[in-house]
């Protein structure tokens, strides 16, 4: 340090040279003492500044901007995998560690901030360590400008933060919030955010970028997943993504978007007869078998197919239509693909209009019971009728069930329906009972399989027939055929369950599943009803006499009663009166009835019972 003495400046008045002398003496000591001061200031200063530069864990740098050299931290240089003795002084020793797709950023982000357009850095990005492991960080760098008094820049003064472990974390997050956890696919959200990103691509190019989508559903799943346990079906599920993962593309998406549903969703799409190669070779690598816990199990696909050009306005509408065609592939015999079609697409719009519109109608006036008489064989004896439901369209007029049950049934709004339908027969059987005291008949409602799967499908069906004040005996469930000869299908305990609690159940639509006769026995039933297409073929086929003798002749010996139902004709009733049916239900006697009919045909009926 240079000790210099500007008289002029001095503030010591100079008199006589002794004066002079002592003044100057003084002043000495003062300014002495003065600069211990503040040198011990800034030594506490510098003390602090290390203390606080080694006790963050940040990692600071000061880049002196006017002649290019960086001064770094011992936390710095740790971060990016330095020795701490290591001497940097180039910006380089840190650019050179930039991960290259993070660099242009970083490099972009800092002309900002020099040019001072922006009032500070922030930038993240990863780093390869240094040091032999040459592991990747993510470092989070914050720096403001200084700048001198006319507004240059001098330094940049920052740190910067390792924020790798707060960035897996966060990685992690998002995986698990992107795939699905079973089959570690993309889930429905992120399959939901491809396909938009697809339509947009579509439009923005005019059409030049050309996607597909296929929607699959995995035949027999549920009752694999019935029959074999959640397990089983889980290890499905994961052979199942297992084998899509084979079959597409890095640039195609497969992900799971719930239960059994999958979707292959196919970018680049240059020629769409590719997309048909593919789906034929998903079907032919679902055709072969799985192995589950030892056991061999198929499990076909059907696909449904979207031509994304199209001209999809959003991914909801391009994931309804790829479902219409699945449906519609398996409806044509499963184990197949279908390509969406414009009339699949009034297919598909009717059925979400009336899905909303039914879900709105149950509980309402709209739905209500028809009852259809069964009649004894011998003497026309109304035994019974069987509750049918209708629905009342404010604008389509009367809807018939074969319309809106399998809507029903698909949407799952049949559990609440069969509820209510169930409730009303009920209700009306006990009116009914009323006004014919003297009257036995029974009721026959039918179950539909999504209400047999229900867990709690037995108590319901006993509060409700409780709380209606009808005895079980009087009612029969009709469940069609192929529900009960679902052999790996658990409906047969609940059907138990039902039969100890007083019901009888009868066999619905007989001769349209994969009928077996020698099974017959195994199953819990009272009746078996054969179905209206034997007894309407008996016109040009007589042999089918033949068949229904020997349905009627096994039953019998099983001790069940035999409906024909769907009789229209006089030599019909002749034909199932000769082959000793017990029961008939067809228009020859009457169509399904609302209740008042119902009643007075009953009361007719028996007048004339009584008159012959
Ligand atoms: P299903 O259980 O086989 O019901 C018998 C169907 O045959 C009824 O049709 C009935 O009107 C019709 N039918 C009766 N006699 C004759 C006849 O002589 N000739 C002809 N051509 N048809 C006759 P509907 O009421 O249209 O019901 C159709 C199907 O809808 C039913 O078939 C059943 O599977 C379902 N369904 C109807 N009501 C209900 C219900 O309340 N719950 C459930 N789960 N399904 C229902
Ligand atoms: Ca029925
Ligand atoms: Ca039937």
């Amino acid at each position: 340090m240079v000790f210099s003495w500007d008289h002029k400046r001095s503030s010591v008045p100079a008199k006589t040279l002794a004066d002079l002398v002592l003044a100057c003496a003084e002043w000495v000591g003062s300014e002495w003492s003065r600069r211990l001061e503040v040198s011990r200031e800034k030594e506490l200063a510098e003390q602090r500044h290390r203390a606080l530069i080694n006790g963050t864990n940040d990692g600071l740098f000061e880049w002196n901007l006017v002649n290019n050299k960086v001064e770094f931290s011992d936390r710095w240089k740790q971060i990016v995998g330095y020795p701490v003795e290591a001497e940097l002084s180039k910006p380089d020793d840190w650019f050179n560690q930039v991960e290259s797709s993070d660099l242009a950023q970083l490099e972009a982000d800092l002309a900002m901030c020099l040019a001072g357009q922006t009032e500070s850095l922030r930038n993240q990005h990863r780093l390869t360590t240094a040091d032999s492991n040459g592991e990747t960080r993510w470092a989070l760098c914050q720096a403001e400008l200084v700048t001198d008094e006319d507004g240059e820049p001098i330094r940049l003064i920052g740190s910067i933060s390792d924020t790798t472990e707060f960035k897996l974390a966060e990685e992690k997050l998002r995986h698990a919030a992107e795939t699905d956890k079973l089959t570690n696919l993309p889930n429905r959200a992120t399959l939901h955010e491809q396909l938009t990103k697809a339509i947009r691509r579509h439009k923005l190019t005019g059409g030049r970028r050309r996607f597909a989508m296929m929607f699959l559903d995995f035949d027999r799943f549920k009752v694999i997943n019935d029959s074999l346990g959640h397990d089983a079906g889980d290890q499905l599920l994961i052979q199942i993504a297992d084998r899509l993962r084979e079959q597409v593309r890095v640039t195609d998406t497969a992900a799971r978007i719930g239960g059994d549903e999958f979707i292959v969703l196919i970018e680049e799409v240059s020629d769409f007869e590719k997309v048909i190669q593919i789906a034929d070779r998903l079907l032919e690598v679902f055709a072969e078998p799985f192995m589950i816990d030892g056991n061999e199990v198929t499990s076909t696909a059907s696909i449904g197919i979207i031509d994304g050009s199209m001209g999809y306005e959003d991914a909801d509408s391009a994931i309804r239509d790829a479902d219409s065609a699945m449906y519609h592939a398996k409806s044509l015999g499963k184990a197949r693909y279908a390509i969406f079609d414009q009339n699949m697409q009034d297919e598909s719009l009717k059925r979400l209009v009336m899905e909303r519109e039914l879900r709105q109608a149950i509980g309402t006036d709209q739905i209500f019971m028809a009852y259809q008489p069964i009649v004894s064989v011998d003497d026309a004896r109304v035994l019974g009728f069987e509750a049918l439901v209708r629905w009342r369209h404010p604008e389509l007029g009367i809807v018939q069930p074969d319309q809106f049950i399998h809507i029903a049934e698909e949407t799952g709004l049949i559990v609440p329906l069969g509820k209510w339908i169930l409730e009303e027969s009920c209700r009306e059987l006990v009116l009914m009972r009323r006004a014919l005291p003297e009257s036995e008949f029974t009721m026959n409602v039918n179950l539909s399989k999504r209400q047999l799967v229900q867990p709690d499908v037995v108590d319901t069906i006993r509060q409700v027939v409780h709380d209606a004040e009808v005895d079980p005996v009087w009612i029969k469930f009709e469940i069609t055929e192929s529900v009960i000869m679902d052999g790996r299908a658990p409906v047969t305990p609940t059907l138990e369950s039902l039969r100890g609690l007083g019901f009888q159940l009868a066999m619905d639509d007989f001769g349209t599943g994969h009928s077996s006769l020698s099974c017959l026995h195994q199953f819990p039933i009272d009746v078996l009803k054969i179905d209206r297409s034997f007894i309407q073929s008996l016109d040009q086929h007589v042999e089918f006499a033949a068949v229904i003798q020997a349905i009627v002749t096994l039953a019998h010996t099983l001790e069940l009663s035999v409906v024909a139902e769907g009789i229209e004709t006089r030599e019909q009733l002749a034909v199932l009166q000769a082959l000793e049916c017990d029961e008939l239900q067809g228009y020859l006697f009457a169509k399904p009835l609302p209740i008042h009919e119902a009643i007075d045909y009953v009361s007719s009926s028996k007048a004339m019972l009584r008159s012959a």
